[in-house]
């Protein structure tokens, strides 16, 4: 499949267009997937000398890589401050310290395309949707003493100073996230992959993956791959592929608008370069991008909307937030399956030997594959164990057939826990 109508694919300045394999082929490494999981990992694993074959089902980034909220920042789905209750604080710390080396690993592999890759302001603000004030101050502290990140406290004269929303209360910046234009980022790490000696396959989907004595035999329809090693990293895509993983990943669909150009209205709305989060469980995250265009993201969902129905309901969140914006057009509205595990953290380990898997990275993803990428090219390449930081988070059932309709009711519940917090916290509604 070609990639999705979306902000990105709109804007993309040129695809990969890479053949399908139709050949049988030899290697090292196996990689499954070609969203940034499996793009860090066949990067990571040819940076260190180690030959490698991608298999992209559609198109490389075509999944959730390719299609999302453009936030690129440290830290997991799972919150930093539960990790340190669960893990103890030097565990935790090393986990978030993972996402730190990635984020500057990031930075550095795009250094001389960030025109293309990087908006140049950096920067997001997590606005309080609740009216507790040492609630969040006592978050900033945490965080800043544990994982000396530099949150900066934004008492709510300031949030609402620069967001004209109703809405929000106390907030923080964390000054070092980036945007990105996701899709061009994928892109230009598999050119990167391609250029150090990977061979990239699209529209090859692989059917099947059996053992044949110490390798690894990967089937797809018009040919296949024989490997020492094998690296899934389908994610929310994963189907029936391989059972231990795909029955620990639930697909969690959740959205992304973009809005027509605001021009002058937009400041009737947003006075700060800062990108913006809630902090609810089921929060709304957003930017400018282009033309004084907001990019909208949030929600999860069971159901497929149609294109329209998604941009009224996407639309129906930001008038929420913004109804000074009434009457303002949505551009493009689309989806993507994340691929979660029940903890919330990254599945990065192996299965048997020589059969690994790198997924797992919902909500949170833009930093994370590159770490999940590095740690198991490191694993292979250089017999590194740093992986096992993550051993604790296993492959855990998600609750299949019935999983999607947990994700959903677990997605009202949030909601519902956001609206009593509310009617508890804020004397302002
Ligand atoms: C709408 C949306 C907004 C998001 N916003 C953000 C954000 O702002 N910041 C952030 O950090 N994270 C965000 N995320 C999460 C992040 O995008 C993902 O966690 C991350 O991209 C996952 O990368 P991946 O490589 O594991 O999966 P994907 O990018 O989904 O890639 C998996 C790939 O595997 C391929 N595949 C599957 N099965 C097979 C097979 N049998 N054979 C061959 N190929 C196969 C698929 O075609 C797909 O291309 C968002 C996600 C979505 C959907």
């Amino acid at each position: 499949m070609k990639y999705i109508d979306s902000y990105y694919s709109r804007t993309l300045g040129s695809a990969l267009d890479a053949a399908p394999l139709d050949e049988d082929l030899d290697t090292q490494v196996c990689v499954i997937g070609g969203g940034l999981a499996g793009i860090s990992t066949a990067l990571g694993l040819t940076e260190r000398g180690v030959n490698c074959v991608l298999l992209e089902a559609n198109q490389v980034g075509w999944g959730a890589s390719g299609r999302n909220g453009g936030f690129v920042s440290c830290g997991f789905s799972q919150s930093a401050l539960k990790l340190a209750r669960l893990l103890g604080e030097d565990h935790a710390r090393s986990l978030y310290g993972l996402t730190s080396d990635a984020l500057a690993l990031i930075q550095k592999r795009i250094q001389g395309h960030e025109q293309s890759i990087q908006q140049p302001d950096t920067g997001t603000v997590t606005a309080s949707w609740f009216d507790d004030e040492s609630g969040v101050k006592h978050y900033v502290d945490e965080m800043n003493r544990l994982f000396d990140v530099e949150l900066e406290f934004w008492p709510r004269e300031r949030v609402n100073a620069s967001y004209l929303t109703e809405r929000y209360f106390d907030g923080f910046l964390k000054a070092t996230t980036k945007r990105f234009h996701s899709l061009e980022y994928v892109l230009h790490t598999a050119r990167m992959a391609l250029a150090k000696g990977a061979r990239l396959f699209e529209q090859t989907t692989v059917d099947r993956v059996v053992k044949d004595g110490q390798r690894w035999c990967v089937y797809t329809a018009s040919g296949k791959v024989s490997a020492d090693h094998v690296v899934y990293a389908c994610s929310g895509y994963i189907g029936n592929l391989q059972p231990a993983l795909s029955r620990a990943t639930l697909p969690v669909a959740t959205y992304v608008l973009l809005t027509e150009p605001l021009g002058d209205r937009l400041e009737q709305a947003i006075k700060s370069p800062y990108a913006v989060s809630d902090n609810r469980f089921s929060s709304n995250y957003y930017r400018v991008v282009g033309d004084k265009q907001l990019l909208w993201g949030g929600r999860v969902s069971m159901f497929h909307p149609s294109q329209e129905r998604l941009k009224s309901i996407m639309l129906g969140d930001l008038l929420s937030v913004y109804p000074q914006l009434n009457g303002i057009k949505a551009e493009v509205a689309w989806g993507g399956f994340m691929g979660y595990a029940r903890h919330k953290m990254p599945q990065i380990g192996q299965l048997k030997p020589g059969q690994w898997y790198c997924q797992g990275f919902g909500g949170h993803g833009m930093a994370t594959t590159t770490m999940g990428g590095e740690l198991i090219a490191a694993a292979i390449g250089q017999k590194d164990d740093r992986y096992r930081l993550f051993a604790p988070f296993g492959l855990s059932y998600v609750g299949k057939p019935f999983g999607p309709l947990i994700a959903q009711l677990a997605y009202w519940s949030y909601q519902l826990q956001d609206a009593l917090q509310v009617s508890r916290l804020n004397r302002k509604f």
